[in-house]
């Protein structure tokens, strides 16, 4: 890494977040800034908008005009938070990896809470213990959490949290398919990483709609726990000897 190389990327994927778009880059661009790194280093923002029809990407284009740091990539239609994060991923040169949801559910000051923790972790997890969910999606987050901490044993209580901070190799190692990045701190630990948590805060939606309810999240990413099982009992693992 070069000293012109950024010091972190943001991963935002956007899908009709027009209205939180403003805010959301006002706190972000606040909270990086202030970072200690940026004196120094650059940091990008990076934001993938994944077929959005309610004028986010006009919006987005526009914000990425305005602050240099901001990088935006266009979908040709909807492919699903999982495409948009990736892709963003391999877009992205920062050295930390931060990932956060484009809703102002999450507060961009936490990640002020997590970055410290990567000095002594590879994946550290927001952990949401006052969801402003409805009641359903709490109910089936809760039921899915439990189930897959029965399965994959990952260890924490929020896998699916938005909120993540990654070291790069994290990311380089993992690969992703349609809904695994819910299972992110799963598959970071399978290949060896670590992995810890932090408590975070979050809020109610107050723009645009959540995308994903009971038929397509509980059920998909229940299906879902058998491939991560799957592959949690068939990763490569070998060592060298010493000598
Ligand atoms: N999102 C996306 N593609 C989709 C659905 C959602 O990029 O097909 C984005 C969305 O804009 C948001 C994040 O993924 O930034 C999480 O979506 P949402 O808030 O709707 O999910 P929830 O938090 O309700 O589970
Ligand atoms: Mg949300």
């Amino acid at each position: 890494m070069t000293p012109s190389s950024p010091w972190a990327s943001v991963l935002v994927p956007i899908k009709d977040e027009r209205d939180n778009l403003s805010p959301l880059l006002e706190s972000l661009l606040k909270v990086l800034d202030s970072h200690e790194h940026s004196r120094s280093r650059p940091f990008e923002i990076i934001l993938v908008d994944d077929g959005s029809s309610d004028g986010s990407s006009e919006e987005l284009d526009r914000l990425a005009l305005l602050h240099p740091q901001v990088k935006v990539f266009h979908f040709d239609r909807n492919y699903g938070k999982t495409c948009a994060l990736d892709a963003g991923f391999r877009h992205s040169a920062g050295e930390i990896i931060i990932q956060i949801d484009g809703d102002l559910q999450q507060d961009s000051e936490d990640i002020l809470k997590l970055l410290p923790l990567l000095s002594t972790h590879d994946l550290v997890c927001g952990w949401r213990q006052q969801r402003q969910d409805g009641l359903v999606k709490m109910i089936s987050s809760r039921i899915a959490n439990r189930v897959r901490n029965v399965f994959t044993h990952d260890g924490v209580h929020d896998t699916g949290c938005p909120l993540k901070v990654f070291r790069r190799a994290v990311l380089e190692r993992v690969r992703l398919y349609e809904g695994m990045h819910r299972f992110f701190p799963a598959l970071a630990a399978m290949h060896g990483f670590t992995v810890t948590e932090v408590p975070v805060r979050h809020y109610p939606r107050i723009h645009g709609l959540s995308k994903y309810g009971m038929g397509n999240r509980l059920f998909k990413s229940l299906y879902d726990l058998i491939a991560v099982r799957w592959m949690m009992d068939r990763v490569l693992r070998y060592k060298f000897r010493d000598k």
